[in-house]
Order: structure tokens, then C-alpha cells, then sequence
């Protein structure tokens, strides 16, 4: 027998001759079953190629399979091996497609290459492969297997073609089938000979199976050559094409690594069981069993109407919609929230999409009928979308369809997908391929525990609906996830964006175990969020809500909150078709104040812009709206908005009730100046009380000039939402950089320590009101950089006074002088552990 370079040894137990398996699930379980026994892999294994086969086909072509698990189930793989079973009679693999040999791979890295390139061989010996497939000699299989008999030198030398140039294979995990597929294709729209040499060996590059055979690995130079009246574009889209896939091969590979490496944050299951891996997109752990949702049936029947009818069916069905969705936006409001609500807002605008109606009008006059013309528009506008790559895109594809089932189920009640309608009455983990905005938010938490889709993002609106209500979830895990059987039951990782199927008796007690305890924890911080967030040795904190109408005040001191920090009040304009007058606003104001009876409460004048978009103000639009005309810029702008806002502010402030005012996106000295000025006109104008000014802190500019702005802003208080996206220049709605834009960056935290000094030169005081203030650790090391008061979503308050009480402020000022001198976000988040 051969030497074996990457695989090992092939021992006897190892090849099982005429085999009979029931169907390829079987074969695929006895092989696994050898590797199992040999001491290959994990039992999980054999589930993880069973996924594969959902994702990808192993079958190699000329009777041979090669079943494999999931890269990112490598975990598994104790050992490099492969397992052989020989089936003469063949087992239908795919329809049409009969496997003889069946070679079962568990390889921790790329040395499933080495073995394919001998498979590849192989098959081009259709001799040797075709007496593998009968013998009755294991040792024929493992000489085939082990051996490469074509090592020697051949007899003539191989030189390139005309025109050549080279390149090292830098693909994380050599060249496998899915490039060498994308040579193959772009050579073959040349008529140039192509040819790829590696040493002395060389290979056809419109060939697949000769490219695979070369076997090629990170690292190793080749020789691109052609020959012919194209051969200088050939070569040049080759190359072209081989650099794209670079790109596309070292992202998927580091993503795949992160993800593998990602620590399982929260729980650990017991005896590393097989997962399915995706993206944590709303904390927590969930057990039930699966409801595998079935895609829908897409096809609409076409029922041509007269064209006038069409008309009006269809401006009717649309009118019916936008109701629909304003009485959704409102329920979402009450229930989780305005911005949430303003999810089915941006869907009411996709109805009045010009280009949407036109080509569904012009469907309908080619003689079509009204559901079939507007689902084929949708679906070709969502296409579209979808195509582009783009994750925001995508995104809106789905917002696309989502609406248009909506308008389909107007058209006729029977196309509206209700696929939600039949959901068991046991609680269950859903699964999906995506779901849609609505339908998550119309999910009932007592009938669904969990959720976990094939394709989204963590940013997509399903997901941020997941994380308000509750209910854990994982995203873009696959189409894998699909394959998985209804009724299965699961552990659903939240935390750490994994799913379980068939946990084992041990990893179920654990988990429910870690539920137990998750709620022990959420019921003893619940039970003490109304103590103040007071250190161990005695330093206090502020902690208030961010809140934006005094309905949802109640909610936030119930959960601890001692005051509101921030009152965004563009949500007042956002939530209506017009501009609310200084009577409206002066009865939200009061409103806010009585629900506060007492205690502090922080207005933010109009903050609009960047994001926040009112489409009843009409502003001009612009290319980069984030470094635009917003927030105070606008408001200096604009005293048609600012003016009666003052006055309704400083008339509430006229009951003696608590009220501050803070301006946002402050970057200069001259702007305070000058907004204190229309405050001060104002105030005595409508003969109001002198209440306290401050800036919000987010730029860079600010808080690098906070000891300036200090002597004429009364407080500052950071959003370090903006503060992070301007600070590193991420788009704070870019999906694509999400996972980089963290808070937590060295780079913020100095701007953080900056601002912190500069206000102390002046005697002021600052609080921080963006999203890091309610992460726990984020705000104990705020706490530790000196930052006095922390305004965060109501939710978050009992954990983050929990951990606060947890502290020393001595320990956590140490703790920010580490942060400062850390070089990533990920060295400051590891300092977690020595807290
Ligand atoms: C911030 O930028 O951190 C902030 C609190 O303001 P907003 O999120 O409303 O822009
Ligand atoms: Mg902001």
C-alpha cells in the first residue's frame, strides 16, 4: 500500500464491500457509523452530510459520491479519514444518479482535496474505477485510494501556451469545486486553448474534472496560459475572474472561522452537539419543537377582468392596504414601539412606487389579470432588488413581497399566504426562509418561543422586531435549515446564533437549566431595578429612559428608570402626516412631565435628518443626509420649526415641573451661542422659567472642543450612535459593517474621556443617551471613564444597574484606563472577563 500524504492510512474496517443500503440515507449512516467507530468523527456527524446533501451535491459523477459534513461542523472531525462502502448494485444518490463507491470524507481542512484529486483520476480511468465497483479485494480500493500512481515525471515536458502569465493560489481552502466551476465557465466563453500548469502538471481549464485533479492548495504557483485569436481577453477575464473569487474565498473562509470561533456566548452545551450555525439576532434560549414553514405556493391564477374593472379592483385592493397598514403601524406602535412601527410606514410608501403600478398596468393592458399582473410585477421589482447584492437591497425585497402579499390577499383572500394560520398549539421554535417584517410582528409569543430563518440579517426589521419582543433568534443560517423535519425537537441559541436539532437528554436539562437561571437572574435584577445604581463602594449613577411619549413613561419607571434622559421629539412629526402645532406639542410635553411627577426629564429638540426622514417638511434632498443639513443645523435653519417648539417647551417649563433642553449635533461654538439666544427670546417672550441648556455630543468636533463648548452648554450628553458612525465613518444603517461599528472602539472612548474632561473644566456634567449606555458592560465601563448619567431603552434598565451594583467605581476607572490603551473594540470587550 501507498503512503497517504493528508488522509492517513486506509485500514481494512474502514472499505465495506457489497453493500446494499436502503436509500442514500442509509449509505450515508453507515459510513458515518465506520467513521464514528474509527474515531473520525462525532456521532453529529452523520446529520451534518445529511445537511450537506440538502446544500450542495456530492455526487462526483461516473457512479462515485463523496458525502461530507458541513465546513462549519469541522468541530466534529477528531481525526482526518475517510470511510468506503462499495454498493455494486448502485444507490440512487439524486434522481437518475446511481453511487457504486461511496467515499465518506471527514477532513478538518482542505485534505478533502488531495483525495478528490484521486477520485478525479479515477473517474478518468473508467477500467480501474469500473472494477473498484465489484471487487472483492479491499485492498484494491485502498490501493486506488491511497497511491498516487501518476507522481512520476512525464515523459515529455509540459510547457504553457502562447501567452501566460502566473499566480498563487491564495483560496483558503484550495481550489474546489465551486471556483474551479467559475474558470471553467469563464473559459469557456473564449475559443482560446486555456491551459493551467502546476509543476509538470497540467490541465484543460474548461475541464472541470482535470482542474479538480491538479489538486491544487493554498499557496501553490501556477502557470495561466492560451493560445488563440482571443487568448489575450481569455487570459485577462481568468484573471479577472480568479481575483474576484479570491475576495469571495477569503470572506466566506474568515466568516466560516469567526463564526466556528465565535465564542458560544451565554450557554455551552454539554458534549459539543451537532449545530446549525447562523447569526445571533435576538438573545436568549429557546426549546421546542421545529414548525418548518413551507414556502408558499406562488402561483396566482391569471383571470383577465375588462381593463376600466382591473382599474378599480386594483386602486381599491391598494387603498384597502395602506388602511391595513396604518392600523398595523399603529398596533406596532402601542406594542412595541414608534420605530418599529415605522417598518409598515416605509411599506405603505413602497405602494405608491410609480414604477410598480406602471408595470402592473402594463401587465394588465397585455391582457393579464389583476392579482397575476401585480404578482409578477412585485415579484420582478423584488428580483430586482434582490440581485443587486446589496444587504440593504435585500432587505427591501423582502419589504416588497411582504407588502404584496398583502395587497394579493385584498385582490383575493385566498392568495394572502396566511402561512402563519396553522401553527401547532404546543409552543414551537419556527423556521423559515425568511419572514416577513409583519408577520413577526404579528407572531403570538405564546405560540412561537423561537425563531430562526435560512436567509435576513441581524439589522433586517425581522430581526430588530425579534429583539423588542423578546423572542430569541438566530438569521442567515442556510438553506440547511429548511431540510430540518416539523416537529423536531430543538434548542434554539439566541445568544449565540445556533440551533440544536435532537439535543440529547444531558444538553436539554442543561439548557432548561440555563433558562431557569437566565430567569432567576431577570427576576432578581427585575426585582431590584427600583434601588439606585450605587457601586459597591458608594459612587452613583443616574439611570434614565429613552422615551418618547408619555405613555411609555410608566413603562420605564416600573422598570427603574429615575427620570427621562432623552425625549426624541422628531418621533412627534414622525408619527403624523403634518407638523404638530405649539399647542399639540405643549400637551406632549406637559403629558411627559405629569407621567414623570418629579423626576428629571431631558428634551431633545428637533433632531431631523440622516435617518429620520419627515416626508410632510418637504426638505431638499440630499447625497449624504448624515452630513447634511440636520439636527441643529436644520434647526437654526428653520424657526417655522424650531420657535414653536421653544415655546411650547419653555410654557411647560412654566409649571415648575422638571424640564431640560438638549440640542443635537452640535459642532461649534457659534452654534449654541446662537441657539441660546432664540431660547432666551423665546423664553422671555412667553415669560417662561430659565431651565438648563445642554448639547448632545456627536461628532467628533464636539467632543475634541469639548472644553469649549463647555463654557456655554450647561450639560452635554453623548449619543454614541452617531459619535461611533462619524467617529469611524460606518453608515449607522449599513447591515455590511454592523458587526465593526462598535461603541466600544478605542477611538470612541477616548472622544468619550475627552468630552468627560472638558465638561469637569467647567463644572458640567455628562450623560450618555446612545445605544452602548444599555449594554451592561458598556456601561460600567462608561461609569469608569466618568460619565455620570446613563440614558438607555427601558428594558435594559435592571440589567445594567444590576451589574453597576455589582462594581467598585475604583476597579472600573482601572477598567477604563486598560479600554483607552487597547488597540480594537474586541481587546476592550475582552476585558469583560477580568471585571
Ligand atoms: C445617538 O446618536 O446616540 C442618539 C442617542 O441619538 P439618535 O440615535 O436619535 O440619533
Ligand atoms: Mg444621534
Amino acid at each position: 500500500m501507498g503512503s497517504v500524504d493528508t488522509v492517513g492510512a486506509l485500514p481494512r474496517d474502514l472499505v465495506r464491500l457489497a453493500v446494499s443500503p436502503r436509500d442514500k440515507a442509509d449509505a450515508i449512516a453507515q459510513a458515518a457509523q465506520m467513521l464514528v467507530a474509527a474515531g473520525c468523527v462525532e456521532a453529529g456527524y452523520a446529520q451534518s452530510m445529511i445537511r450537506r446533501e440538502g446544500v450542495a451535491n456530492t455526487f462526483l459523477g461516473h457512479g462515485v459520491a463523496i458525502p461530507h459534513g458541513m465546513a462549519e461542523d469541522r468541530a466534529l472531525v477528531r481525526a482526518n479519514g475517510i470511510a468506503v462502502l462499495q454498493v455494486p448494485d448502485g444507490v440512487e444518490w439524486n434522481p437518475g444518479q446511481s453511487a457504486r463507491l461511496v467515499v465518506a470524507i471527514a477532513a478538518q481542512s482542505d485534505t478533502h482535496i488531495a483525495i478528490l484529486r484521486r477520485l478525479t483520476r479515477l473517474l478518468q480511468d473508467e477500467d480501474r474505477l469500473g472494477g473498484l465497483f465489484v471487487t472483492s479485494d479491499p485492498g484494491d480500493v485502498i490501493t486506488a485510494l491511497t497511491t498516487d500512481p501518476e507522481v512520476n515525471a512525464p515523459a515529455v515536458p509540459v510547457s504553457d501556451l502562447a501567452k501566460r502569465f502566473e499566480w498563487v493560489l491564495d483560496y483558503p481552502n484550495g481550489l474546489h469545486a465551486r471556483p474551479a466551476a467559475r474558470w471553467v465557465d469563464t473559459a469557456k466563453g473564449y475559443a482560446a486553448r486555456c491551459q493551467i500548469r502546476h509543476g509538470d502538471e497540467v490541465a484543460d481549464v474548461k475541464n472541470l474534472v482535470a482542474l479538480l485533479r491538479l489538486g491544487l492548495t493554498q499557496g501553490e504557483r501556477i502557470s495561466v496560459s492560451a493560445e488563440g485569436p482571443d487568448a489575450d481577453q481569455a487570459l485577462s477575464r481568468l484573471k479577472a475572474t480568479m481575483l474576484d473569487l479570491s475576495v469571495q474565498e477569503r470572506a466566506d473562509a474568515a466568516l466560516a472561522a469567526r463564526r466556528a470561533k465565535q465564542p458560544v456566548i451565554g450557554w455551552h452545551p454539554p458534549g459539543a452537539p451537532m449545530a446549525l450555525a447562523g447569526i445571533a439576532a435576538a438573545p436568549g434560549l429557546a426549546i421546542g419543537r421545529l414548525h418548518v414553514l413551507a414556502a408558499a405556493d406562488r402561483s396566482v391564477p391569471d383571470h383577465p377582468v375588462p381593463l376600466s374593472e382591473g382599474g378599480n379592483i386594483l386602486h381599491e385592493a391598494l387603498s384597502a392596504t395602506r388602511l391595513q397598514l396604518k392600523a398595523l403601524a399603529d398596533d406596532t406602535a402601542r406594542r412595541l414601539g414608534p420605530s418599529e412601527a415605522g417598518i409598515f410606514k416605509a411599506q405603505g410608501e413602497l405602494l405608491n412606487d410609480t414604477d410598480l403600478i406602471t408595470l402592473t398596468c402594463q401587465l394588465m393592458v397585455e391582457g393579464h389579470g389583476v392579482a397575476w399582473s401585480w404578482d409578477q410585477a412585485i415579484e420582478r421589482m423584488a428580483g430586482k432588488l434582490a440581485a443587486l447584492g446589496n444587504a440593504l437591497l435585500v432587505a427591501r425585497a423582502a419589504d416588497l413581497r411582504d407588502v404584496g402579499r398583502r395587497v394579493l390577499g385584498q385582490l383575493d383572500p385566498g392568495l394572502g399566504g396566511a402561512s402563519l394560520h396553522d401553527l401547532p398549539d404546543e409552543p414551537c421554535i419556527l423556521i423559515a426562509g425568511d419572514l416577513a417584517p409583519s408577520e413577526t410582528a404579528g407572531l403570538d409569543p405564546s405560540r412561537v418561543v423561537g425563531l430562526a430563518t435560512a436567509q435576513g440579517g441581524p439589522t433586517a426589521h425581522t430581526a430588530i422586531l425579534a429583539r423588542t419582543m423578546g423572542l430569541p433568534a438566530m438569521v442567515a443560517a442556510g438553506p440547511g435549515l429548511l431540510a430540518l423535519e416539523s416537529g423536531t425537537l430543538a434548542i434554539l441559541d439566541g445568544y449565540g446564533g445556533r440551533l440544536y436539532p435532537d439535543p440529547s437528554p444531558e444538553a436539554l436539562s442543561s439548557a432548561r437549566a440555563f433558562i431557569a437561571e437566565q430567569g432567576l437572574r431577570r427576576a432578581r435584577e427585575e426585582e431590584r431595578r427600583s434601588l439606585p445604581a450605587s457601586t459597591r463602594d458608594g459612587h452613583r449613577v443616574e439611570i434614565a429612559a429613552n422615551v418618547n411619549f408619555a405613555d411609555q413613561a410608566a413603562f420605564a419607571l416600573s422598570q427603574g428608570a429615575e427620570g427621562v434622559g432623552l425625549m426624541r421629539t422628531e418621533f412627534l412629526f414622525l408619527e403624523r402626516g403634518d407638523t404638530p402645532d405649539e399647542e399639540a406639542q405643549l400637551a406632549a410635553y406637559t403629558a411627559m412631565q405629569d407621567a414623570l411627577n418629579g423626576r428629571p426629564l431631558i428634551v431633545r429638540a428637533l433632531d431631523i435628518g440622516g435617518d429620520k426622514q419627515v416626508a410632510h417638511l418637504d426638505l431638499p434632498r440630499e447625497d449624504n443626509p448624515f452630513l447634511g443639513v440636520r439636527g441643529a443645523r436644520l434647526l437654526l435653519r428653520r424657526p417655522d420649526l424650531l420657535d414653536p417648539q421653544l415655546r411650547a417647551l419653555y410654557r411647560a417649563a412654566k409649571s415648575g415641573k422638571p424640564l431640560s433642553i438638549m440640542f443635537p449635533m452640535i459642532t461649534s461654538v457659534p452654534e449654541i451661542i446662537a441657539l441660546r439666544g432664540i431660547c432666551e427670546r423665546i423664553r422671555a417672550e412667553v415669560e417662561g422659567p430659565e431651565v438648563a441648556l445642554g448639547i448632545m455630543v456627536e461628532v467628533p468636533a464636539a467632543a475634541l472642543a469639548a472644553d469649549v463648548l463647555a463654557r456655554h452648554a450647561d450639560f452635554f450628553s453623548i449619543g454614541t450612535n452617531d459619535l461611533t458612525q462619524y467617529t469611524l465613518a460606518i453608515d449607522r444603517q449599513n447591515p455590511e459593517l454592523a458587526a465593526e461599528a462598535d461603541s466600544l472602539h478605542p477611538a470612541v472612548l477616548r472622544l468619550i474621556r475627552m468630552t468627560v474632561d472638558g465638561a469637569a473644566a467647567h463644572g458640567r456634567w455628562v450623560g450618555i443617551c446612545g445605544g452602548i449606555a444599555g449594554d451592561p458592560f458598556g456601561a460600567a465601563l462608561l461609569t469608569g471613564l466618568g460619565v455620570q448619567e446613563l440614558s438607555m431603552t427601558p428594558r435594559d434598565i435592571p440589567a445594567v444597574k444590576e451589574r453597576l451594583r455589582d462594581c467598585d467605581a475604583t476597579a472600573l476607572r482601572a477598567l477604563a484606563e486598560r479600554a483607552l490603551t487597547c488597540e480594537t473594540a474586541t481587546d476592550v470587550r475582552a476585558l469583560e472577563a477580568d471585571l
